[in-house]
Protein backbone atom coordinates (compact mmCIF):
# COMPACT_ATOMS: atom_id res chain seq x y z
CA UNK A 1 0.00 0.00 0.00
CA UNK A 2 1.14 3.32 -0.74
CA UNK A 3 1.84 6.01 1.80
CA UNK A 4 -0.72 8.19 2.31
CA UNK A 5 0.25 11.39 3.28
CA UNK A 6 3.49 13.45 1.86
CA UNK A 7 4.44 16.68 2.96
CA UNK A 8 7.03 18.98 0.99
CA UNK A 9 9.07 21.08 3.14
CA UNK A 10 10.21 24.21 0.85
CA UNK A 11 8.78 25.91 -1.96
CA UNK A 12 11.53 26.88 -4.15
CA UNK A 13 12.79 25.24 -7.31
CA UNK A 14 12.88 22.18 -5.90
CA UNK A 15 9.79 21.92 -3.70
CA UNK A 16 7.72 22.80 -7.00
CA UNK A 17 8.93 20.97 -9.16
CA UNK A 18 8.58 17.93 -6.76
CA UNK A 19 4.96 18.94 -6.14
CA UNK A 20 4.31 19.56 -9.83
CA UNK A 21 4.99 15.97 -10.40
CA UNK A 22 4.07 13.68 -7.65
CA UNK A 23 0.48 15.62 -8.24
CA UNK A 24 1.08 14.26 -11.92
CA UNK A 25 1.55 10.84 -11.00
CA UNK A 26 -0.05 10.29 -7.88
CA UNK A 27 -3.33 12.35 -9.14
CA UNK A 28 -5.29 9.31 -9.64
CA UNK A 29 -4.18 8.39 -5.84
CA UNK A 30 -5.96 8.91 -2.78
CA UNK A 31 -2.21 10.34 -1.84
CA UNK A 32 -2.19 13.64 -0.03
CA UNK A 33 0.42 16.23 -0.95
CA UNK A 34 1.12 19.20 0.87
CA UNK A 35 4.04 22.07 0.80
CA UNK A 36 4.77 24.26 3.50
CA UNK A 37 7.04 27.22 2.42
CA UNK A 38 7.89 30.53 4.40
CA UNK A 39 8.23 33.94 2.58
CA UNK A 40 10.27 35.06 5.72
CA UNK A 41 12.67 32.69 4.64
CA UNK A 42 12.58 33.25 0.85
CA UNK A 43 14.24 31.17 -1.90
CA UNK A 44 17.72 31.17 -3.00
CA UNK A 45 16.63 33.38 -6.17
CA UNK A 46 19.41 31.73 -8.38
CA UNK A 47 19.28 29.00 -10.87
CA UNK A 48 18.28 30.17 -14.22
CA UNK A 49 20.10 27.93 -16.64
CA UNK A 50 19.19 24.34 -17.45
CA UNK A 51 20.48 21.05 -19.36
CA UNK A 52 18.16 19.88 -22.02
CA UNK A 53 16.53 16.97 -20.05
CA UNK A 54 14.50 19.76 -18.20
CA UNK A 55 12.67 19.31 -21.64
CA UNK A 56 11.47 15.89 -20.86
CA UNK A 57 10.83 17.43 -17.32
CA UNK A 58 7.82 19.87 -19.03
CA UNK A 59 6.68 17.43 -21.67
CA UNK A 60 5.94 14.55 -19.23
CA UNK A 61 3.90 17.16 -17.19
CA UNK A 62 2.10 18.35 -20.34
CA UNK A 63 3.56 21.87 -20.52
CA UNK A 64 3.06 24.09 -24.00
CA UNK A 65 6.58 25.33 -24.99
CA UNK A 66 5.00 28.81 -26.31
CA UNK A 67 3.16 28.93 -22.93
CA UNK A 68 6.25 28.21 -20.59
CA UNK A 69 8.43 30.46 -22.48
CA UNK A 70 5.89 33.23 -22.31
CA UNK A 71 5.53 32.70 -18.68
CA UNK A 72 8.76 32.43 -17.41
CA UNK A 73 10.65 35.22 -19.59
CA UNK A 74 12.68 31.94 -21.31
CA UNK A 75 15.39 31.66 -23.80
CA UNK A 76 17.05 29.18 -25.90
CA UNK A 77 20.12 27.43 -24.90
CA UNK A 78 22.72 25.81 -27.30
CA UNK A 79 25.34 25.19 -24.80
CA UNK A 80 27.94 27.25 -22.40
CA UNK A 81 30.46 29.54 -23.91
CA UNK A 82 33.56 29.02 -22.07
CA UNK A 83 35.86 32.33 -22.31
CA UNK A 84 39.31 31.89 -20.91
CA UNK A 85 39.31 28.47 -19.04
CA UNK A 86 42.01 26.56 -21.26
CA UNK A 87 44.26 29.79 -21.65
CA UNK A 88 43.66 33.59 -21.44
CA UNK A 89 41.97 34.11 -25.22
CA UNK A 90 40.74 30.79 -25.45
CA UNK A 91 37.16 30.48 -25.94
CA UNK A 92 35.03 27.36 -26.80
CA UNK A 93 31.38 25.95 -26.66
CA UNK A 94 29.94 23.18 -25.20
CA UNK A 95 27.24 22.27 -27.14
CA UNK A 96 24.17 20.01 -26.23
CA UNK A 97 24.86 17.60 -29.60
CA UNK A 98 27.39 15.35 -31.47
CA UNK A 99 31.16 16.77 -33.31
CA UNK A 100 31.24 15.69 -36.72
CA UNK A 101 29.72 12.06 -38.34
CA UNK A 102 31.83 8.48 -37.88
CA UNK A 103 33.99 8.18 -40.99
CA UNK A 104 34.88 4.66 -42.19
CA UNK A 105 33.32 3.60 -38.61
CA UNK A 106 35.71 5.62 -37.18
CA UNK A 107 34.52 7.91 -34.87
CA UNK A 108 34.98 11.50 -35.96
CA UNK A 109 37.38 12.55 -33.18
CA UNK A 110 40.22 10.28 -34.17
CA UNK A 111 39.71 11.22 -37.57
CA UNK A 112 39.49 14.79 -36.90
CA UNK A 113 43.06 14.05 -34.57
CA UNK A 114 44.61 12.14 -36.82
CA UNK A 115 45.06 14.89 -39.26
CA UNK A 116 45.90 17.52 -37.03
CA UNK A 117 48.66 15.84 -36.32
CA UNK A 118 49.72 15.92 -39.88
CA UNK A 119 48.87 19.27 -40.38
CA UNK A 120 46.11 22.19 -39.73
CA UNK A 121 42.46 21.63 -39.73
CA UNK A 122 39.55 23.72 -38.84
CA UNK A 123 38.67 23.52 -35.15
CA UNK A 124 36.67 20.81 -33.85
CA UNK A 125 34.09 23.33 -33.25
CA UNK A 126 33.52 23.73 -37.32
CA UNK A 127 32.15 19.95 -37.02
CA UNK A 128 29.44 21.27 -34.77
CA UNK A 129 25.92 22.50 -36.45
CA UNK A 130 24.49 23.81 -32.58
CA UNK A 131 27.88 25.66 -31.64
CA UNK A 132 27.67 27.01 -35.71
CA UNK A 133 24.47 28.23 -35.05
CA UNK A 134 25.06 29.85 -31.28
CA UNK A 135 28.09 31.61 -32.22
CA UNK A 136 25.80 33.09 -35.46
CA UNK A 137 22.93 33.97 -32.78
CA UNK A 138 20.27 31.25 -34.22
CA UNK A 139 18.45 29.05 -33.55
CA UNK A 140 16.48 26.47 -35.14
CA UNK A 141 13.97 23.23 -33.24
CA UNK A 142 16.39 19.87 -33.94
CA UNK A 143 14.42 17.67 -36.53
CA UNK A 144 13.15 14.31 -36.16
CA UNK A 145 15.11 12.51 -39.05
CA UNK A 146 17.65 10.31 -37.86
CA UNK A 147 19.22 11.30 -41.44
CA UNK A 148 19.49 14.79 -41.09
CA UNK A 149 22.15 16.69 -39.22
CA UNK A 150 19.27 18.76 -37.46
CA UNK A 151 18.47 15.38 -35.84
CA UNK A 152 22.61 15.77 -34.12
CA UNK A 153 21.38 18.33 -31.56
CA UNK A 154 19.67 19.17 -28.24
CA UNK A 155 18.51 22.28 -26.20
CA UNK A 156 17.39 23.46 -23.35
CA UNK A 157 16.39 26.71 -21.72
CA UNK A 158 17.45 29.68 -19.83
CA UNK A 159 14.86 31.28 -17.50
CA UNK A 160 13.28 33.16 -14.53
CA UNK A 161 13.31 30.54 -11.63
CA UNK A 162 10.99 32.45 -9.76
CA UNK A 163 8.29 32.71 -12.69
CA UNK A 164 8.69 29.26 -13.13
CA UNK A 165 8.17 28.11 -9.39
CA UNK A 166 5.06 29.85 -9.70
CA UNK A 167 4.29 28.29 -13.07
CA UNK A 168 4.60 25.10 -11.22
CA UNK A 169 2.58 26.28 -8.05
CA UNK A 170 0.07 26.88 -10.46
CA UNK A 171 -0.08 23.48 -12.01
CA UNK A 172 0.26 21.84 -9.10
CA UNK A 173 -2.62 23.52 -7.03
CA UNK A 174 -5.08 22.94 -9.72
CA UNK A 175 -4.28 18.97 -9.40
CA UNK A 176 -4.94 18.75 -5.18
CA UNK A 177 -1.43 20.11 -3.97
CA UNK A 178 -2.26 21.91 -0.44
CA UNK A 179 0.03 24.86 -0.09
CA UNK A 180 0.76 26.32 3.15
CA UNK A 181 2.60 29.34 4.47
CA UNK A 182 4.42 28.93 7.51
CA UNK A 183 7.80 28.63 8.81
CA UNK A 184 8.81 25.23 10.10
CA UNK A 185 10.29 25.52 13.68
CA UNK A 186 10.63 21.53 15.13
CA UNK A 187 10.65 17.97 13.65
CA UNK A 188 9.39 15.34 16.12
CA UNK A 189 11.24 12.17 16.08
CA UNK A 190 10.39 8.85 16.80
CA UNK A 191 12.49 7.35 18.64
CA UNK A 192 12.55 3.73 17.63
CA UNK A 193 12.90 4.07 14.15
CA UNK A 194 13.59 7.52 14.03
CA UNK A 195 11.62 8.54 11.28
CA UNK A 196 9.99 11.88 11.21
CA UNK A 197 6.44 11.83 12.82
CA UNK A 198 5.12 15.94 12.33
CA UNK A 199 7.00 19.42 11.65
CA UNK A 200 6.11 21.97 14.17
CA UNK A 201 5.54 25.94 12.92
CA UNK A 202 6.35 29.24 14.62
CA UNK A 203 2.46 29.05 15.25
CA UNK A 204 2.64 26.25 17.09
CA UNK A 205 0.81 23.84 14.38
CA UNK A 206 1.98 20.61 14.37
CA UNK A 207 1.77 18.88 10.24
CA UNK A 208 1.82 15.25 9.99
CA UNK A 209 2.96 13.28 7.38
CA UNK A 210 4.00 9.77 6.01
CA UNK A 211 6.52 10.72 3.75
CA UNK A 212 9.02 13.85 3.64
CA UNK A 213 10.36 15.68 1.46
CA UNK A 214 13.56 17.90 2.47
CA UNK A 215 13.36 21.04 -0.05
CA UNK A 216 14.24 23.67 2.63
CA UNK A 217 17.55 24.84 0.72
CA UNK A 218 21.29 24.72 1.80
CA UNK A 219 20.04 24.57 5.40
CA UNK A 220 18.50 21.13 4.88
CA UNK A 221 16.01 21.61 7.92
CA UNK A 222 14.90 17.80 7.93
CA UNK A 223 17.92 15.57 6.68
CA UNK A 224 20.63 17.28 8.46
CA UNK A 225 19.23 19.57 11.01
CA UNK A 226 16.58 16.84 12.43
CA UNK A 227 18.58 14.01 11.25
CA UNK A 228 22.55 14.54 11.54
CA UNK A 229 22.79 12.69 8.19
CA UNK A 230 26.48 14.16 7.57
CA UNK A 231 28.08 16.00 4.65
CA UNK A 232 30.70 15.17 2.31
CA UNK A 233 32.61 18.04 1.64
CA UNK A 234 34.18 18.47 -2.13
CA UNK A 235 36.15 22.04 -1.99
CA UNK A 236 39.15 20.12 -1.89
CA UNK A 237 38.72 19.44 -5.40
CA UNK A 238 36.37 22.48 -6.14
CA UNK A 239 37.26 25.49 -4.36
CA UNK A 240 34.62 27.85 -4.87
CA UNK A 241 32.48 28.91 -2.14
CA UNK A 242 30.60 31.67 -2.69
CA UNK A 243 28.38 33.40 -4.87
CA UNK A 244 27.25 36.97 -6.20
CA UNK A 245 24.51 37.34 -8.59
CA UNK A 246 23.60 40.38 -10.47
CA UNK A 247 20.77 41.27 -13.00
CA UNK A 248 20.90 43.77 -15.86
CA UNK A 249 19.74 44.83 -18.93
CA UNK A 250 20.35 42.67 -22.11
CA UNK A 251 22.26 43.37 -24.74
CA UNK A 252 20.41 44.49 -28.37
CA UNK A 253 20.90 40.63 -29.44
CA UNK A 254 20.06 37.87 -26.88
CA UNK A 255 22.50 34.90 -27.31
CA UNK A 256 20.97 31.24 -27.68
CA UNK A 257 23.78 30.08 -24.73
CA UNK A 258 24.82 30.80 -21.44
CA UNK A 259 28.78 32.32 -21.10
CA UNK A 260 30.88 31.19 -18.42
CA UNK A 261 34.35 33.65 -18.67
CA UNK A 262 36.69 32.52 -15.93
CA UNK A 263 38.67 35.31 -14.41
CA UNK A 264 41.24 34.80 -12.03
CA UNK A 265 39.49 33.26 -8.91
CA UNK A 266 36.65 31.85 -10.37
CA UNK A 267 34.11 32.47 -12.87
CA UNK A 268 31.45 35.05 -14.54
CA UNK A 269 28.16 33.60 -15.66
CA UNK A 270 25.80 35.63 -18.25
CA UNK A 271 22.40 33.85 -18.83
CA UNK A 272 20.25 36.33 -21.11
CA UNK A 273 16.91 35.90 -20.44
CA UNK A 274 13.88 37.73 -22.47
CA UNK A 275 13.49 40.47 -19.56
CA UNK A 276 16.85 41.02 -18.58
CA UNK A 277 20.10 39.04 -18.70
CA UNK A 278 21.37 36.99 -15.03
CA UNK A 279 25.23 37.22 -14.06
CA UNK A 280 27.25 36.34 -11.43
CA UNK A 281 30.42 35.47 -9.74
CA UNK A 282 31.24 32.55 -8.66
CA UNK A 283 34.61 32.49 -6.44
CA UNK A 284 36.68 30.97 -3.88
CA UNK A 285 36.50 32.91 -0.69
CA UNK A 286 40.13 31.50 0.00
CA UNK A 287 41.82 34.12 -3.27
CA UNK A 288 39.43 36.76 -3.49
CA UNK A 289 37.65 38.89 -0.80
CA UNK A 290 33.92 39.90 -1.34
CA UNK A 291 34.90 43.45 -2.10
CA UNK A 292 36.94 42.51 -5.21
CA UNK A 293 34.48 40.02 -6.00
CA UNK A 294 31.96 42.57 -6.51
CA UNK A 295 34.42 44.77 -8.24
CA UNK A 296 35.19 41.64 -10.56
CA UNK A 297 31.47 41.62 -11.34
CA UNK A 298 30.73 45.26 -11.82
CA UNK A 299 33.49 44.97 -14.37
CA UNK A 300 32.25 42.23 -16.26
CA UNK A 301 29.00 42.97 -17.04
CA UNK A 302 27.67 44.76 -20.27
CA UNK A 303 25.03 47.29 -18.24
CA UNK A 304 24.13 49.35 -15.19
CA UNK A 305 22.50 46.27 -12.51
CA UNK A 306 18.99 46.11 -11.77
CA UNK A 307 18.74 45.14 -8.25
CA UNK A 308 21.12 45.11 -5.19
CA UNK A 309 23.86 42.19 -5.21
CA UNK A 310 22.51 39.04 -3.98
CA UNK A 311 25.25 37.40 -1.87
CA UNK A 312 25.19 33.66 -1.42
CA UNK A 313 27.52 31.04 0.84
CA UNK A 314 27.78 27.17 0.06
CA UNK A 315 29.76 24.21 0.70
CA UNK A 316 30.16 22.03 -2.00
CA UNK A 317 29.81 18.63 -1.90
CA UNK A 318 26.52 16.28 -0.76
CA UNK A 319 25.11 14.34 1.89
CA UNK A 320 26.19 11.36 3.05
CA UNK A 321 22.23 9.73 2.18
CA UNK A 322 19.95 11.85 0.68
CA UNK A 323 17.15 9.41 1.69
CA UNK A 324 17.31 8.68 5.72
CA UNK A 325 14.24 6.72 7.08
CA UNK A 326 10.59 8.85 5.71
CA UNK A 327 13.08 12.10 4.78
CA UNK A 328 14.09 12.45 1.09
CA UNK A 329 16.25 15.31 0.44
CA UNK A 330 15.43 16.84 -3.30
CA UNK A 331 17.43 20.16 -4.52
CA UNK A 332 19.87 22.31 -2.04
CA UNK A 333 19.29 20.25 0.85
CA UNK A 334 20.80 17.30 -0.88
CA UNK A 335 23.98 18.73 -1.74
CA UNK A 336 25.19 21.46 -3.92
CA UNK A 337 27.73 21.47 -7.18
CA UNK A 338 28.54 25.02 -8.52
CA UNK A 339 26.37 25.95 -11.27
CA UNK A 340 29.28 25.95 -13.91
CA UNK A 341 27.36 23.30 -16.06
CA UNK A 342 23.75 24.22 -15.23
CA UNK A 343 23.44 20.72 -13.50
CA UNK A 344 21.42 21.69 -10.22
CA UNK A 345 17.91 21.50 -11.71
CA UNK A 346 18.84 18.42 -13.33
CA UNK A 347 19.96 16.75 -10.16
CA UNK A 348 17.00 17.64 -8.94
CA UNK A 349 14.69 15.93 -11.81
CA UNK A 350 16.71 13.03 -11.31
CA UNK A 351 15.99 12.95 -7.74
CA UNK A 352 12.12 13.33 -8.53
CA UNK A 353 12.97 10.61 -11.08
CA UNK A 354 13.90 8.18 -8.75
CA UNK A 355 11.80 9.00 -5.91
CA UNK A 356 8.31 7.87 -8.23
CA UNK A 357 10.98 4.67 -9.30
CA UNK A 358 11.43 3.39 -5.64
CA UNK A 359 8.22 5.36 -4.79
CA UNK A 360 8.12 4.09 -0.72
CA UNK A 361 4.59 1.71 0.77
CA UNK A 362 4.01 1.54 4.18
CA UNK A 363 6.14 -1.14 4.74
CA UNK A 364 9.17 0.90 3.79
CA UNK A 365 11.81 -1.20 2.49
CA UNK A 366 15.22 -0.09 3.13
CA UNK A 367 16.31 -1.17 0.05
CA UNK A 368 14.51 1.22 -1.70
CA UNK A 369 16.31 4.13 -0.07
CA UNK A 370 19.30 2.29 -0.56
CA UNK A 371 18.95 2.25 -4.24
CA UNK A 372 17.72 6.02 -4.03
CA UNK A 373 21.14 6.96 -2.49
CA UNK A 374 23.69 4.77 -4.72
CA UNK A 375 21.90 6.26 -7.36
CA UNK A 376 22.20 9.77 -6.19
CA UNK A 377 25.70 9.51 -5.08
CA UNK A 378 26.93 7.46 -8.79
CA UNK A 379 24.99 11.14 -10.59
CA UNK A 380 26.54 13.41 -7.69
CA UNK A 381 29.88 12.22 -8.55
CA UNK A 382 30.14 11.95 -12.25
CA UNK A 383 28.63 15.37 -12.25
CA UNK A 384 31.79 16.22 -9.91
CA UNK A 385 34.17 14.77 -11.63
CA UNK A 386 33.28 16.80 -15.09
CA UNK A 387 33.06 19.98 -13.24
CA UNK A 388 37.09 19.30 -11.82
CA UNK A 389 37.92 18.96 -14.82
CA UNK A 390 37.23 22.21 -16.54
CA UNK A 391 39.55 23.74 -13.52
CA UNK A 392 41.73 21.37 -13.59
CA UNK A 393 42.53 21.38 -17.27
CA UNK A 394 44.04 24.83 -18.07
CA UNK A 395 47.70 26.26 -18.61
CA UNK A 396 46.49 29.15 -16.24
CA UNK A 397 49.57 30.10 -14.15
CA UNK A 398 48.35 33.85 -13.65
CA UNK A 399 46.93 33.50 -9.89
CA UNK A 400 46.92 31.40 -6.85
CA UNK A 401 43.68 30.11 -7.40
CA UNK A 402 44.87 28.69 -11.07
CA UNK A 403 48.18 27.16 -9.99
CA UNK A 404 46.08 25.08 -7.01
CA UNK A 405 43.35 23.94 -9.49
CA UNK A 406 46.11 22.75 -12.23
CA UNK A 407 48.08 21.25 -9.94
CA UNK A 408 45.64 20.08 -7.19
CA UNK A 409 45.40 15.74 -6.58
CA UNK A 410 42.06 14.69 -8.84
CA UNK A 411 39.58 11.97 -7.43
CA UNK A 412 41.43 8.74 -8.92
CA UNK A 413 38.02 8.23 -10.95
CA UNK A 414 38.98 11.48 -12.71
CA UNK A 415 42.56 10.64 -12.96
CA UNK A 416 41.70 7.26 -14.47
CA UNK A 417 39.54 9.05 -17.10
CA UNK A 418 41.81 11.98 -17.88
CA UNK A 419 44.75 9.18 -18.11
CA UNK A 420 42.94 7.15 -20.90
CA UNK A 421 42.30 10.11 -22.57
CA UNK A 422 45.66 11.92 -22.95
CA UNK A 423 46.93 8.23 -24.21
CA UNK A 424 44.62 8.07 -26.84
CA UNK A 425 41.86 9.63 -27.04
CA UNK A 426 39.34 7.55 -25.35
CA UNK A 427 36.41 8.93 -23.45
CA UNK A 428 35.07 6.98 -20.51
CA UNK A 429 31.33 6.31 -21.92
CA UNK A 430 28.73 5.51 -20.04
CA UNK A 431 25.27 3.77 -20.85
CA UNK A 432 23.33 6.90 -18.80
CA UNK A 433 24.05 9.73 -17.15
CA UNK A 434 23.92 13.17 -17.84
CA UNK A 435 27.30 14.27 -19.90
CA UNK A 436 28.43 11.88 -22.42
CA UNK A 437 31.41 11.49 -24.91
CA UNK A 438 30.48 14.84 -26.90
CA UNK A 439 30.68 17.18 -23.76
CA UNK A 440 33.89 15.51 -22.31
CA UNK A 441 35.39 16.03 -25.96
CA UNK A 442 34.23 19.32 -25.91
CA UNK A 443 35.88 20.09 -22.72
CA UNK A 444 39.12 18.26 -23.03
CA UNK A 445 40.08 19.47 -26.47
CA UNK A 446 38.58 23.34 -25.76
CA UNK A 447 40.74 23.17 -22.81
CA UNK A 448 44.16 21.86 -24.64
CA UNK A 449 43.72 18.12 -23.39
CA UNK A 450 45.05 16.37 -26.56
CA UNK A 451 45.49 12.80 -27.27
CA UNK A 452 49.14 11.23 -28.09
CA UNK A 453 47.95 9.04 -30.36
CA UNK A 454 44.45 8.36 -32.57
CA UNK A 455 42.87 5.08 -32.73
CA UNK A 456 44.90 3.63 -35.23
CA UNK A 457 41.75 2.06 -37.08
CA UNK A 458 41.73 5.58 -38.26
CA UNK A 459 44.37 4.88 -40.93
CA UNK A 460 42.04 2.74 -42.45
CA UNK A 461 40.80 5.72 -44.28
CA UNK A 462 42.71 7.01 -47.12
CA UNK A 463 43.74 10.94 -45.75
CA UNK A 464 42.21 12.49 -48.78
CA UNK A 465 38.71 10.48 -48.45
CA UNK A 466 38.65 11.95 -44.34
CA UNK A 467 39.66 15.96 -45.33
CA UNK A 468 37.25 15.92 -48.12
CA UNK A 469 34.32 14.14 -45.45
CA UNK A 470 35.64 16.86 -43.10
CA UNK A 471 35.34 19.52 -46.10
CA UNK A 472 31.66 18.55 -46.37
CA UNK A 473 30.68 18.83 -43.12
CA UNK A 474 31.84 22.12 -42.19
CA UNK A 475 30.45 23.63 -45.39
CA UNK A 476 27.44 22.18 -44.09
CA UNK A 477 27.00 23.23 -40.95
CA UNK A 478 27.66 26.90 -41.84
CA UNK A 479 25.25 26.71 -45.02
CA UNK A 480 22.82 25.15 -42.28
CA UNK A 481 23.53 27.69 -39.43
CA UNK A 482 23.24 30.59 -41.67
CA UNK A 483 19.78 29.44 -42.44
CA UNK A 484 18.21 29.19 -39.15
CA UNK A 485 16.37 31.80 -37.95
CA UNK A 486 18.34 34.43 -35.56
CA UNK A 487 17.45 33.85 -31.81
CA UNK A 488 15.26 36.83 -31.57
CA UNK A 489 13.15 35.71 -34.34
CA UNK A 490 12.23 32.15 -33.34
CA UNK A 491 11.65 33.88 -29.80
CA UNK A 492 9.50 35.68 -31.39
CA UNK A 493 7.27 33.10 -32.73
CA UNK A 494 7.12 31.27 -30.40
CA UNK A 495 5.72 34.43 -28.54
CA UNK A 496 3.33 34.86 -31.23
CA UNK A 497 2.05 30.84 -30.56
CA UNK A 498 1.72 31.89 -27.15
CA UNK A 499 -0.46 34.92 -27.66
CA UNK A 500 -2.58 33.02 -29.99
C1 LIG B 1 25.09 30.94 -7.24
C2 LIG B 1 24.16 29.87 -7.71
C3 LIG B 1 23.82 29.80 -9.05
C4 LIG B 1 22.98 28.78 -9.50
N1 LIG B 1 22.71 28.66 -10.84
C5 LIG B 1 22.03 27.59 -11.29
C6 LIG B 1 21.78 27.39 -12.67
O1 LIG B 1 22.12 28.21 -13.51
N2 LIG B 1 21.14 26.26 -13.04
C7 LIG B 1 20.71 25.33 -12.14
O2 LIG B 1 20.19 24.28 -12.54
N3 LIG B 1 20.86 25.54 -10.83
C8 LIG B 1 21.51 26.62 -10.39
N4 LIG B 1 21.68 26.81 -9.04
C9 LIG B 1 21.02 25.92 -8.12
C10 LIG B 1 19.55 26.30 -8.03
O3 LIG B 1 19.44 27.63 -7.59
C11 LIG B 1 18.83 25.37 -7.04
O4 LIG B 1 19.08 24.04 -7.38
C12 LIG B 1 17.34 25.59 -7.11
O5 LIG B 1 17.01 26.93 -6.97
C13 LIG B 1 16.65 24.78 -6.05
O6 LIG B 1 16.77 25.36 -4.79
P1 LIG B 1 15.91 24.75 -3.61
O7 LIG B 1 14.50 24.77 -4.02
O8 LIG B 1 16.52 23.45 -3.24
O9 LIG B 1 16.20 25.75 -2.42
P2 LIG B 1 15.66 27.24 -2.13
O10 LIG B 1 15.45 28.04 -3.37
O11 LIG B 1 16.58 27.80 -1.11
O12 LIG B 1 14.24 27.02 -1.48
C14 LIG B 1 14.10 26.59 -0.14
C15 LIG B 1 12.66 26.66 0.26
O13 LIG B 1 12.55 26.16 1.58
C16 LIG B 1 11.79 27.06 2.35
N5 LIG B 1 12.22 26.98 3.74
C17 LIG B 1 13.47 26.99 4.22
N6 LIG B 1 13.44 26.96 5.57
C18 LIG B 1 12.15 26.89 5.90
C19 LIG B 1 11.46 26.84 7.16
N7 LIG B 1 12.11 26.86 8.32
N8 LIG B 1 10.12 26.77 7.14
C20 LIG B 1 9.42 26.77 5.98
N9 LIG B 1 10.02 26.83 4.79
C21 LIG B 1 11.36 26.90 4.76
C22 LIG B 1 12.08 28.42 1.74
O14 LIG B 1 11.05 29.33 2.05
C23 LIG B 1 12.07 28.05 0.26
O15 LIG B 1 10.75 28.03 -0.20
C24 LIG B 1 22.47 27.85 -8.58
C25 LIG B 1 22.76 27.97 -7.23
C26 LIG B 1 23.60 28.96 -6.78
C27 LIG B 1 23.91 29.06 -5.32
Amino acid sequence: MLVKRILIVGGGTAGWMTAAALAHKLGSTPVEIRLIESAEVGTVGVGEATVPHIRHYNATLGFDEAEFMARTQGTFKLGIEFVNWGRIGDSYIHPFGAFGGDIGGVPFHHQWLRMRQRGPVPDFEAFSLPVQAARRGRFRHPGTDPASPLNSYNYAYQFDAGLYARFLREYAEARGVQRKEGKVVDAALEGESGFVRSVTLENGEKLKADLFVDCSGFRGLLIEQALKTGYEEWTHWLPCDRAIALPCANEERIAPFTRATAQKSGWVWKIPLQHRCGNGHVYSSGFLSDEDALETLLGAIAAPPMAEPNRLRFVTGKRRRQWVGNVVAIGLSSGFLEPLESTSIHLIQLAIGRLLDLFPTQAWDPLDAEEFNRLMAFEYERVRDFIILHYHATQRDDSDFWNHCRTMRLPDSLEYKMALFRERGVVVNYRDGMFLEPSWLAVYLGQRVLPRHADPLAEKVAEDQVLAAMAAMTARNIAMADGFPTHEAALAELAAAAAA
